[in-house]
Parts: C-alpha cells; structure tokens; sequence
C-alpha cells in the first residue's frame, strides 16, 4: 500500500480498500476520508452524509499498465435550513 502511495501521489489521503492486479492492468478500490464539506450555494459546513457515489478515474498510467480507480466519495447535505439546496 506505501508503495501505491509512492507512486500515485494524487491517491494520497485516500483510504485503499483492495488493489487487484490484473494482466490487462490494475484496479483500485479507494476511499475519500472527507469528515465535512461546504455547501456551493451557501457557504455553511456540513458533516451529514448524504450518500456515497463511485467516481472513476481510468485516466492513471502505472509502468504501461492501465490503472483503473474507483473512488468511493462521500456526498454532504446541506444543514442550512434557509438554503435552497
Ligand atoms: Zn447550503
């Protein structure tokens, strides 16, 4: 796992739940450790998670080897009452 980290710095503070190593390439399973995020309408932080989705990222290129991520990130909901959000 340290030597993911070595060599995919942007995976860094990410938490890596399974590396599989395939002939056609690798497939990372990762997650984003986010505790809080700030609502794009109204500026108030919120921790209240609202859902999870997998983002990936397939653009990664490891020795020649096609690197897919699926990032698991977290998705906040707004705790302003008044927001229209
Ligand atoms: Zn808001």
């Amino acid at each position: 796992m340290e030597i993911i980290s070595a060599l995919l710095p942007h995976l860094m503070g990410l938490r890596l739940e399974a590396v599989v190593v395939r002939a056609v390439g690798v497939r990372i399973t990762a997650a984003t450790q986010t505790v809080r995020a700030r609502c794009g309408a109204c500026g108030v932080w919120s921790t209240t998670v609202h859902g999870r989705y997998v983002r990936r990222l397939a653009d990664v290129r490891l020795g020649g080897h096609e690197v897919l991520v699926a990032l698991t990130v977290r998705r906040f909901t707004c705790a302003n009452a008044e927001c229209w959000r």
